[in-house]
């Protein structure tokens, strides 16, 4: 191809080299084996084909606006075809009755159907119809220059009818291969390109999403068994005084099931010399900080120091008001350290951990200042962990020689396939169990035009004692956005409800200021607290019963879950009300009506994952997983997930020396992290891929 071309699918596509095009896969397929009547035309449809004539061209417009017209009959109806571009060409590069095929996606425009840039093919009554056809995706720039899908098929046939494709040599062993009746790799890329019928297509896209799901958990499960083997963890066998005295004399609560089972976990882990590296997933108000606070007394008993590090200060001081106060019933030195600890305070603190007089030690990023150091750290707790960069957490590992023991926390329910890959070299646990008493949040979607019923249910609300939240999506009004704000909301809401107090948080005010602002509302002297998001995680008022999110269209559901999880916390009824304007549109009104229809984060989750897919999912775009899978999706791959994964698991086992050999240039992550971005896990891949093809005896495999 030209210069310009070859520039042009570079800087767009970032195609190269022929292998390039062979993986850039079509992202959807259409039916063309068959023609659309424009008279079935109907809402939300995929590109169609269409069988008829041009009857007649307008130009309408001048210069850069101008675009031509045509009507296109089928002998259904008519339909208008628009070009936006080469107008003088389109005009006279088809006849009028020579029948035509047009395939494009109609759209609706008033009461007529439309089909901006068709492919346009003279009809040939000779060649049968095509069956199912891939669609590229075209970025705008190339649309805009006049290219279509086409470009990209055009360039593959060439492609697959050169003789030399057949030295495409296979990617997987065969006895990969057999195990698991996988499509061999070029005839799965020519139908992933050409599919010859649905079931090869099916086959074929099967094939790729396996061998991109076993690289990358052999990758990971690699890494970590050869982390495993590595590293080793303090042991901390006892469960000794601090433990059994609070757990006799102290709790305040009968553990639920599911913590029980969590702290029997961690044990197991903490005790065999392994270093633990855990996730801890549960459900808001699961109870974990209580298991957070069991495990700190194992590692107390064993004569260790704790840490535990929270995003935002509003959150490290709650965790320090808790557990000061389950700490020193029996005697533990807990102190709370974040960016606004006075410098003679921070001294003292610094000092205290040095000599091991500090037990537990709560805060913020503060903690991971390199002057702050340890006597001896013996485990580290991170909670709300995907809001911390990899670098942050990894640095908390190196506050010890040995590695302390790592309990990572998060109320973000991943679903399953996310975290084996996501978090794929992290044991998991899950508290599937809240306590019991827990009132169910009534959860409403009322538009702006129910706002007087809503200021009833929170004035009904106030007078029983309650306290409200309201939350915004910004802080400042903005003249481009059509969102409401902190500032404007808290002078309307004042006005609403004069006779109690109102108060304020959000990300722009200074650290003491907000603090001064949340005891307000957490000692009750405030009943309205008017926020941002800031209040999402952990924040615990059981006083409040009522959560009223504004524009709650701009929320995503994990986010939306986490607030209402800040209600239903002591009150018999507990109310969460999302209020958007009346027009919102289809997927956000699902979204919304997930809210209103369960309570639950996992389903929850997995929901959001489906709709958003899984890069956009929270807590996953700082660890890369966004990365570049081309076509597995972790949404809905599970089933061909687990098969990848017992798969890697399987040569492993037959092969131990390959988690002893290290993988050129990626060796060196940050901490201990397991490496996901995407270009380490392309280069892995690779590496991964010619030395397991090269160099062992896959008949061995079992
Ligand atoms: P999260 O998992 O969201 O961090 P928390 O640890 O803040 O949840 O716990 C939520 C509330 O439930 C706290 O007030 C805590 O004291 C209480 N709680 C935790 N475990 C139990 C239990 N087993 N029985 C009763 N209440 C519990
Ligand atoms: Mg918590």
């Amino acid at each position: 191809m030209g210069d310009k071309r070859a520039k042009l699918l570079d800087a767009e596509l970032e195609i190269r080299t022929f292998g390039d095009l062979l993986y850039t896969f079509p992202y959807r397929y259409v039916d063309t084996s068959r023609f659309f009547k424009i008279s079935e035309f109907s809402g939300e449809m995929p590109s169609v084909q269409v069988l008829g004539r041009f009857v007649g061209f307008t130009t309408e417009g001048e210069g850069l606006k101008q675009r031509l017209k045509a009507s296109f009959y089928d002998g259904s109806r008519f339909m208008e075809v628009v070009w936006f571009s080469k107008v003088n060409f389109f005009k006279t590069a088809y006849q009028p009755g020579v029948s035509y095929v047009l395939f494009g996606k109609p759209t609706q425009f008033r009461d007529v159907w439309q089909m901006a840039h068709p492919e346009v093919n003279a009809y040939d009554a000779t060649k049968p119809p095509q069956g199912f056809r891939g669609i590229y995706s075209i970025p705008d720039k190339l649309r805009k220059r006049g290219y279509s899908t086409r470009i990209i098929s055009d360039l593959a046939k060439n492609l697959f009818s050169n003789a030399r494709i057949k030295e495409v040599s296979e990617t997987l062993p065969p006895e990969i291969i057999d195990k698991y009746s996988l499509m061999p790799l070029l005839e799965a890329l020519m139908n992933l390109h050409f599919p010859q019928n649905p079931e090869k297509l099916q086959k074929a896209r099967e094939r790729m999403k396996f061998e991109e799901l076993f690289y990358l958990q052999l990758h990971i499960l690699r890494y970590s068994r050869e982390r495993g083997r590595r590293i080793r963890g303090h042991v901390l066998t006892r469960i000794g005084e601090y433990f059994n005295t609070y757990y006799s004399k102290f709790i305040p609560f009968d553990l639920t099931g599911a913590q029980k089972r969590v702290l029997k976990e961690i044990r197991n882990d903490m005790r065999t010399g392994r270093q633990m590296n855990r996730l801890l997933q549960g459900d808001v108000g699961s109870g974990k900080t209580m298991v957070a606070f069991m495990t700190m007394l194992m590692a107390a008993d064993n004569g260790f120091q704790s840490a535990i590090m929270a995003p935002t200060e509003i959150l490290a001081s709650q965790h320090f008001e808790t557990i000061r106060n389950w700490g020193e019933k029996i005697g533990l030195r807990v102190e709370l350290l974040t960016g606004s600890t006075r410098t003679k305070a921070r001294k003292e603190i610094h000092e205290g951990l040095l000599s091991g007089e500090i037990h537990i030690i709560v805060g913020t990023h503060a903690l991971i200042e390199d002057n702050v150091q340890f006597k001896n750290l013996g485990l580290t707790v991170i909670d709300e962990q995907h809001r911390f960069g990899v670098a942050q957490r990894a640095k908390m590992w190196k506050k010890s020689a040995v590695a302390p023991h790592v309990l990572v926390m998060t109320a973000t329910p991943i679903p399953r396939t996310l975290a084996m890959t996501v978090y794929g070299d992290l044991d998991v646990s899950v508290i599937d169990e809240l306590p019991p008493g827990r009132k169910p949040v009534q959860t409403y979607l009322k538009f702006d035009n129910s706002r007087m019923e809503v200021n009833q249910l929170i004035n009904r609300e106030l007078r029983a004692g309650r306290q409200v939240y309201i939350v915004y999506p910004l802080v400042k009004e903005n003249p481009k956005l059509e969102l409401k704000s902190v500032e404007e909301g808290i002078e309307r809401v004042r006005g609403m409800f004069p006779d109690v107090k109102v108060c304020m948080v959000h990300g722009q005010m200074k650290p003491a200021e907000k603090d001064y602002q949340m005891e307000q509302f957490v000692s009750g002297a405030a009943r309205i607290l008017v926020a941002t998001t800031v209040i999402e995680v952990g924040v615990n008022v059981p006083n409040a019963s009522v959560m009223l999110i504004e524009n709650a269209e701009r929320f995503g559901l994990s986010q939306l879950h986490q607030l209402r999880g800040r209600v239903g916390r002591g009150a018999d009824h507990s109310y969460c009300i999302l209020m958007t304007k009346h027009n919102i549109a289809g997927d956000t009104r699902k979204r919304l009506g997930i809210m209103t229809e369960t309570s639950d984060g996992f389903l929850i989750s997995e929901a959001d994952m489906k709709m958003r897919g899984p890069g956009d999912m929270e807590g996953t775009q700082q660890s890369g997983i966004a990365f570049n899978l081309r076509i597995a999706n972790l949404a809905s791959d599970g089933q061909i997930l687990n098969v990848a994964r017992q798969g890697a698991e399987a040569v492993l086992n037959s092969h131990p020396e390959l988690v002893e050999a290290p993988v050129t240039g990626v060796e060196q992550y940050p901490g201990e992290e397991l490496p996901l971005s995407p270009t380490s896990v392309a280069m892995i891949k690779n590496e991964l891929r010619i030395r397991f093809l090269k160099t062992y005896d896959w008949s061995q495999i079992s």
